[in-house]
Order: structure tokens, then sequence, then C-alpha cells
């Protein structure tokens, strides 16, 4: 099913590396989008403790007057041995068949491929070695939490971070075990992590330390807004996955049913909420075409697997189209987009049911994607619209969509799409030239597909997956923090869902 991936399978859409590469340079609006609705996570930040874990160690590093470089080396070893404690304490508890799965969530504890061969190896870990190991990073997970943990007012987010107004020493000393455990030089045995399964990372929700993360996250301090963001978000994702199923709906979509297509919204949500609704309905919207662009560019370029020419590669991708005209296919032949409410109607999802269903997206199924992202234009609210078409005027964005549908909406679809076709080789070269920057290894350009004499070869597989609006991992640490839960099977307002009522 790895062709398949987007909306609907949450979890990492695409190869580490491939990830942040964006050939025809759409996706900036979804990110945009995402920093401002869930400002206090990124995709790679699923673990709520870790945010508490690394305050408390903000708090010591200013106890131990860990100030200046010469006390870097100190503080980033003590940071290596406490996240092994936790992670090695998760994975225990994570195979320990206790109920860790339903608070942990769906993401991987920290270190996890370099402590669970430990415990396999000799069922029990040496702090130490294992510290050596488990990342690459010299901060180890505190660099990956920084930024976020400095949103939150955990930490100022320095090498040797200070504590931030958030960080209420009191309720992190919760996790002064962590701290003093990391620091014994006995292997800690698996019946010595199963007695500390108290530090887990499922198991912060109702601990002092997850009162701290959840203040960080809800509670207003002074200017900054982040807050009031975090709330409504929160309100509406325990809204959207109340009453789905867990393990069949993705987030994205229940989301996307919720704050799109649910008809009556506004008495649903609240005249207070309902704005913040809608700026989240542009974005998931938005999102959709520009998976549209992302499908159709790993579509055009795939036949350059094994070396071509751009015009054999157009050839291939228009060869399935029907024998039609743009107005045809792409206009009077979409099905409508809104109900006589004015509500939108789920078109996006029922294209992405038959691509399931086939097994993949056809090249038509793709542009019709685009197409009903040109046609909702016209029938958005103006904060929906706003958030739909976004800042930036040069992504490809409706006004695009919209603009080449009424220029070629008599050609034949295949001409017309073959000419959009190489539109777009022009636009991922000139987006590579723009990203081009000299290294020490010469002029480097950041493209898959190299020039081989008059013919073009693609090095490797161009990401195909949908941009992640940071869904997945903001449900998991709402999850690890009570204002989410499920009993396995359906969702449900977690013990603290009324923290997050705006
Ligand atoms: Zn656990």
């Amino acid at each position: 099913m790895t062709a398949m991936q987007g909306p609907a399978w949450t979890l990492k859409p695409d190869t580490p590396e491939d990830t942040g590469r964006q050939p025809l340079a759409v996706e900036t609006v979804i990110g945009t989008h995402a920093a401002g609705l869930i400002p206090g996570v990124i995709t790679t930040t699923p673990h709520a403790r870790y945010l508490a874990l690394h305050a408390r160690l903000a708090i010591e590093a200013q106890r131990r007057g860990w100030t200046n470089k010469a006390d870097l080396g100190q503080f980033r070893a003590l940071v290596r041995r406490a996240e092994v404690v936790l992670g090695a304490v998760s994975v225990t508890h994570g195979e320990s068949g206790d109920d860790h799965h339903l608070r942990a969530g769906s993401f991987g504890s920290h270190g996890v491929n370099t402590i669970r061969p430990e415990l396999d190896r000799q069922r029990a870990v040496e702090v130490g070695r294992v510290a050596d190991a488990y990342s690459r990073v010299p901060g180890g997970y505190l660099q990956t939490y920084a930024g976020i943990e400095t949103v939150l007012g955990l930490t100022d987010g320095g090498r040797i971070p200070l504590p931030g107004p958030a960080a209420d020493a009191d309720q992190l000393a919760a996790l002064d075990e962590v701290l003093s455990v990391s620091e014994r030089e006995k292997p800690l045995s698996v019946a010595d992590l199963g007695a500390l399964r108290h530090l887990c990372v499922c198991a912060i929700g109702d601990a002092p330390d997850g009162t701290c993360v959840r203040n960080a996250y809800f509670v207003d301090r002074g200017h900054l807004d982040y807050a009031r963001t975090h709330r409504r978000s929160a309100a509406l994702l325990v809204g959207a996955l109340t009453g789905e199923q867990v393990e069949v709906e993705s987030i994205d979509m229940s989301m996307d049913r919720w704050c799109c297509f649910r008809p009556g919204l506004l008495e649903l949500v609240g005249e207070d909420l309902h704005p913040h609704a809608l700026v989240w309905r542009g974005a998931l919207l938005r999102n959709w075409s520009v998976w549209a662009w992302r499908l159709i560019w790993a579509r055009l370029v795939s036949p350059l697997s094994s070396t071509g020419t751009l015009e054999q590669a157009i050839a291939e991708f228009v060869r399935a189209l029907p024998d039609a005209t743009v107005r045809e296919a792409l206009i009077d032949g979409l099905p409508p987009v809104i109900d006589h409410a004015g509500t939108p109607l789920p078109v996006e999802h029922d294209l992405y049911e038959e691509a399931l269903d086939a097994d993949d997206w056809t090249v038509l199924g793709m542009l019709r994607l685009l197409a009903v992202g040109a046609r909702r234009l016209d029938h958005l609210d103006p904060v929906t619209r706003d958030a739909f078409v976004g800042t930036f005027s040069d992504d490809l964005g409706p006004g695009y969509v919209v603009a080449w549908l009424d220029r070629d909406a008599e050609r034949p679809l295949a001409d017309a799409v073959s000419d959009l076709a190489a539109a777009l080789f022009h636009r991922a070269e000139s987006v590579s030239r723009q990203k081009m920057q000299w290294t020490r290894y010469g002029l480097r350009l950041p493209t898959r597909l190299r020039r081989v004499g008059d013919r073009w070869r693609l090095e490797g597989r161009e990401g195909r997956g949908a941009v992640s609006l940071r869904l997945p991992t903001f449900t998991n640490v709402m999850q690890q923090l009570g204002v989410v839960a499920h009993d396995g099977g359906t969702w449900r307002p977690g013990r603290h869902a009324t923290e997050v009522k705006s």
C-alpha cells in the first residue's frame, strides 16, 4: 500500500530524505498553516514527556551552574543519559502487555532502535553505553524539541537552555527520579525498568509534569497567544475525533470531515471557535490541491527512472487520458462541490476512495482533484477562502488552475495536459536553480532529475505523500496529555479535555 500514502496514512509520508524535498515548490502554504494552527508541535516531536524532561534538565543545568561552553559537554552527557532512561522505561513498558498503547499513542519511543536490541541481548540497559549510541545528534532529542520548547515557554531554546516561564519546578520534580537513575552506574534490569513505569511516556497525563506541559500549551502567558491557538485547535481535534474509529480512519480525514464537510458546524463548535475552524477548513482543503501537484509530479517523472526524454515522459503521462476537451473532463464533468446550504461536499474524499478502490490514482483522478480545488474558489466564505488561497503568489495555487482551465477549456485534454506537463518541467528546473548552492564539493543542484546528454534520468523516487499539517503528532501529544483518549476502538474526549474549551 505504500503507493497510496496520503491523508489516510498519517505516519511519515515519505522517506526522510524525501520529506524536505519540494521539486515544484508548492508546499510552503501548508507548512505555514501548520505552524500557525499548531505552533507547539512539529512532525518530529510526538512525546509530551520529552518536553517536560528537557524543562527539568534546564532547571538542573541552572542549579549546577552550567552556563558556558565549557559546561556543554557535561550538560549534554546528562541529557543523553536521561533520554536513555526515559526511552528504556518506555520501550520496556510498551512491551509489557500493559495498556501502554492506549495512552502512549502510535509513535515509537525515541532511541528504540538502539535500546531494544540492548534489552534483547542482555535483559538490561547500560545507560552510559547506550547514551553514546542512541542518537547521532550531540544534544540527543533536545535539539529536535528545542524550538517547540521555546514556543511553549518551557525553555529558552539555548544549547544549555534556561528554564522558561512555563517551567514549573515543583511540577517538574516528578522527573527527579529520571535524573537520579540516569547517573547510576549499575545497568538497569528489565525489572528495574518495569518498576519505573510511572516515568513512561504514557504516564505523563495524570502526573504533575503533565500538568506543567498542559499549562504550557493551554494557559495564556501575557502577550503570546499561542495558548489560545492550541486550545482552539485541540478543541477542534477532540470534536473531530470523538466517535471515530481508531484504526480505520486517519486523523486528517476525521479533521476534514469535521472542519470542512460537517453540516451545521457553527452550531456544533460555537461562534467563538468557528472562525478558527474555517481557517482549518481552508488549510485542509488546500492540502488536497498541493497533494495533487505532488502526485502529478511523481507520476510524470516516474518513467525517467530508466532514462528517457521529457517528451517520452509527457507522452506516457497523457497516454490514458480520455478523448475529451478540458471543459468536458475537468469543468462540466465535475460533481457539485457544495450542498444547497453552501456546505462543502466531500468530493476530494470521493476521488480518494476511487483511487483506493483502483489501487492507485489515475492521471485523470489527479487532474480532477486539482480542478475541484479550482472550482471551490467561487464557493468559499471569505475566511476559508483566504486560508485556502494563502499568501504566496507563485505556488501553483487554485488561481493558477482556474486560469489554466479557462485558457485551455476548448482544447483536447491530452494536448492541454502535455503543455501543462512541459511547464512543470520548466518550473522544477527553475525551482532547482533557485535552490542551487555552492558546497565544498562544487555546485549542488538539489534535484533528482539529471541530464544525460539529451536524455534525463530520475535518481531515486520523488515523494508523493501528502504534506503534513502535523495532526498525527499533535494528536499523539494530546493523547499522552489526556486531552483525547481511546479504548482501542473508538476515540473520545480525554480526562483533561475540559482544559481546551476556549
Ligand atoms: Zn507506558
